[in-house]
């Protein structure tokens, strides 16, 4: 029997930082997972529409990922060392470069999304012997000292100080920013003579790269128009400054229409950092990065336990899965099945003033009684009343009062209705006390 949460908790806030988010008035600890859903230990059993952060990309107990895993562990060798050939490191690593669509890519393994980030900006700076690079207002790229140094979200961003220096471009939380009144053709102009401008007056000399998130994340799941990317780009190529695409939430056909969600944008970028999806919930990241910048390093560099035998497995298992069952047209059509019925409910909604997303990337913007302010107020509520319902959702954003919805990719049509009935009751309660 597990022991009695309350106490749990109690330890948990005995040895673990103040800082580390907990959701929920009451914390709870999940002991088991099946499909979309997921038990507490105290029995409750919820459907799932935050995944992990994103990261169970396909579900819970799927037999072909623990089958891999289960035969790595079977061999006696849970890792050596990434000094040896590891076979399934190097099919994972040709899987991806080839979906990379990057031309001769070559992949780097790390642990997460942040050391994906900091590898990325590392190569960039090398290759471009170029200490300075440009970020998305708004974005989240990890939490290392390099990668929270360039994050533009103030929620997320504890310190300033960065190995790299960085500058900030227009392009990813639009609603309540100085184009907000923008039409989409309006607000890529504005974008790209903004970038021009930041590379001309605050920068000094060469750029090394920028790197955005085709879909901010952390930042409230916000979807610039399709093209952006593109249209910036060619003021980077101009200059020979590098672009990077973040795609640790976007990537592995979350958003449906494309695999990465950087595609919508109709360029190749010349790196792309990844995490959290590809291995359904083992500790794998990387960055996968055209051959010459790639290989610009001249110093020996290895992580320990990047591109181990166990993640690499399970995540060359979970990427088979995920290509072999189509899971990104699955986004793309109960996503926008989700987003259609948001709308409908947000018609009617005054605590809703915009849904937004693309598949199964999914965001829905509280405000207060004013129509107007941003409300994380009633974003803390909806989580604990979708939650008291039987669902598990997301909250970010910058002003923390956007709810987040990310299923698994494997989300059968029920389970999407189901969802999206308990965020209607939900949203009906919140929006009754936002008076
Ligand atoms: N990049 C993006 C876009 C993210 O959303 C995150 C995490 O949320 C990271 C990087 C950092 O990844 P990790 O938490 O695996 O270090």
């Amino acid at each position: 029997m597990p022991e009695p949460q309350d106490d749990l908790l109690r330890r948990h806030r005995a040895v673990l930082p103040d800082w580390l988010a907990l959701y929920y008035s009451e914390p709870i600890e999940i002991v088991g997972g099946r499909g979309r859903r997921v038990t507490d230990s105290r029995g409750r059993e919820y459907l799932d529409f935050f995944a992990g952060i994103l990261t169970n990309a396909i579900g819970y107990d799927i037999a072909e990922i623990s089958d891999a895993v289960r035969a790595q562990v079977d061999s006696g060798v849970l890792h050596t060392s990434t000094l040896y050939l590891i076979r399934k490191q190097v099919e994972l690593a040709e899987r991806i470069a080839e979906l990379s669509g990057i031309p001769d890519a070559k992949v780097f393994f790390t642990n997460s999304g942040t050391e994906a980030n900091e590898a990325a900006l590392l190569l960039a700076t090398q290759y471009r012997h170029s200490d300075q690079v440009l970020a998305l207002r708004n974005s989240y790229h990890g939490r290392s000292f390099a990668t929270m140094g360039i994050t533009g979200n103030r929620g997320w961003s504890a310190s300033s100080l960065s190995p790299v220096k960085v500058s900030y471009v227009h392009g990813g939380y639009r609603m309540r920013g100085p184009f907000a009144s923008y039409s989409d053709a309006e607000y890529v102009a504005a974008c790209v003579d903004d970038l021009r401008e930041v590379l001309d007056v605050t920068t000094a000399g060469d750029v090394a790269c920028m790197i955005a998130e085709p879909i901010q994340g952390v930042g409230g799941f916000n979807v610039p128009p399709d093209g952006l990317f593109g249209a910036m780009k060619e003021v980077l190529d101009e200059r020979g400054i590098l672009f990077v695409s973040d795609e640790v939430q976007t990537g592995w056909g979350r958003t449906g229409e494309h695999f990465w969600g950087i595609q919508a944008h109709g360029i190749v970028p010349d790196m792309m950092t990844f995490a959290k999806g590809l291995g359904n919930g083992l500790a794998i990241g990387g960055v996968v990065a055209r051959g010459d910048v790639m290989d610009c390093l001249r110093a020996n560099s290895i992580s320990t336990f990047g591109g181990n035998p166990i993640s690499t497995a399970g995540a060359k298992a979970a990427l088979d899965y995920l290509l072999d069952k189509d899971l990104q047209a699955n986004a793309a059509k109960l996503g926008s099945m989700l987003i259609n019925g948001l709308r409908d409910v947000s018609a009617e909604s005054p605590v809703v003033a915009d849904v937004r997303g693309k598949g199964l990337m999914i965001g829905v913007e509280l405000v207060g009684p004013d129509g107007r302010s941003p409300s994380p107020a009633a974003a803390g509520r909806l989580l604990e009343e979708t939650k008291a319902r039987g669902l598990l959702v997301g909250k970010g954003g910058l002003h923390n009062n956007v709810i987040r919805l990310a299923p698994p990719l494997t989300l059968t049509e029920a389970e999407a209705e189901e969802g999206l009935a308990i965020l209607t009751e939900s949203i009906t309660v919140v929006d009754k006390e936002n008076k």
